[in-house]
């Protein structure tokens, strides 16, 4: 039998498919990566760049936990234009009953090693005082942060192309399976093992896989410096985070080291149009200034939308799809792929290369929904 061309080739170039190329070639694997539009321009492009730790269940928690290690471990070698600011998050509590959540998560971060602190009325408006005056506090998580997405994907690229990956952008991929890749154009391409890292659109290249569009607005706002210092987002996100099938929308907002300030979020499944939609948005933008009625003045420079690759229990796929041996999973992110696009890409590199990980990779394997096909 002929050697294939490759050892791996990973579909889709968005952050989680750089940062598994990235791994893959620094592990010595003959890896090459195909993406039909341009590097980071999927939901990447679109996505917030909040690098956050996640506590909605203890597999969440370890993800986002451990992808924020490896992004402060390479934050020294980041170029400028990533804009990684380790800002931190305040989770805004509105009421009493949210700041019975507070003491829930400070708990929580607490027994797991992760800083906060808890903030009062007082300490939340000196923080924040743009925020609505009589807030009941917050929690802030101290090692949170942000980047800017699309430049993290491009860095990431190039440093696996620096260390030999090919790249090949333009190239729409038809068919994956059996240790081949079919482009559009008819061509094909040989490989031992293939990374389906297609994002909001790798179901329609490995049928059976449980992934659904999540449709998201942001708004970018001119350059007000100072106006916002953290990631602040309202304790009620998690209830629209969480809810399976409603439209929502949260307070969310991000300062920019440009002095710009990019507001979410929301969530509507079943809306697969790019077009902004106008009824979420104005809820959207309605809900900020509920929260921070200072921004109502500002000028905004950009209104966007994305997908989120949304998967029924919450968790990404990472690992092999049991019904072909060739094929291996790095998809179904859903809101969290640029913070937990590193930690993906080790434990992927390490289930494929039998190297033990570094955290329990059981919670993110794809036979957890696929046992039918590994048995069909
Ligand atoms: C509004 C919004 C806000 C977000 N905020 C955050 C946040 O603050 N923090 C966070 O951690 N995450 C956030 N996310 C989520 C994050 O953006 C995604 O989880 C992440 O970008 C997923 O990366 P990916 O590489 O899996 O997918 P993508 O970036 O979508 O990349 C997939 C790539 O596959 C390519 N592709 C698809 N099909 C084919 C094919 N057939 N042939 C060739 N190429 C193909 C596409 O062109 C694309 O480049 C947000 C998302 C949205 C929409």
């Amino acid at each position: 039998m002929s050697k294939a061309a490759y050892d791996v080739v990973v579909v889709g170039a968005g952050i989680v498919g750089a940062a598994c190329a990235d791994e893959l070639v620094r592990r010595g694997l003959r890896t090459a990566v195909v993406d039909r539009e341009v590097v980071g321009g999927g939901a990447t492009a679109a996505g917030m760049g909040h690098i956050v730790v996640m506590d909605d269940s203890e597999a969440q928690f370890a993800l986002t936990q451990y992808s924020q290690k490896l992004w402060q471990e390479l934050r020294p070698e980041l170029p400028d234009d990533v804009e990684y600011e380790q800002c931190g998050t305040i989770w805004v509590a509105a009421d009493e009953d949210e700041m019975a959540e507070v003491w829930r998560k400070r708990d929580y971060y607490e027994k797991r090693g992760v800083p906060t602190e808890v903030l009062d009325t007082t300490s939340l408006q000196s923080l924040e005082p743009n925020l609505r005056g009589g807030m009941a506090g917050g929690l802030l998580v101290l090692e949170d942060g942000v980047l800017y997405p699309p430049c993290a994907a491009r860095y990431l690229m190039d440093r696996a192309q620096g260390r030999g990956a090919r790249l090949h952008v333009g190239s729409c991929v038809a068919r994956i399976g059996e240790g081949r890749i079919q482009l559009s154009d008819g061509q094909e391409v040989s490989a031992e093992i293939i990374v389906n890292a297609a994002g909001a659109c790798a179901a329609d290249l490995t049928p059976g896989l449980e992934i659904k569009k999540r449709k998201g607005h942001l708004v970018i706002t001119d350059r007000y410096p100072g106006f916002l210092r953290h990631q602040l987002v309202e304790l009620g996100y998690l209830k629209s985070a969480h809810s399976v099938s409603a439209d929502s929308v949260a307070f969310n907002v991000q300062p920019r080291r440009t002095g710009q300030i990019l507001i979410g979020s929301s969530r509507q499944y079943g809306a697969e149009h790019k077009e902004a939609d106008n009824g979420i948005l104005v809820r959207m933008l309605q809900r900020a200034q509920e929260y921070m009625p200072g921004l109502t003045p500002l000028s905004v420079v950009r209104v966007w939308t994305g997908f989120r690759a949304a998967t029924p229990d919450k968790l990404p796929y990472i690992g092999p799809w049991p019904a072909d041996k060739s094929l291996f999973l790095a998809t179904g992110h859903e809101g969290l792929g640029i913070t937990t696009s590193l930690g993906t890409a080790r434990i992927l590199a390490d289930q494929i290369t039998g190297t033990r990980p570094e955290i329990a990779v059981e919670p993110y394997l794809p036979s957890r929904i696929a046992k039918e096909h590994a048995h069909a």
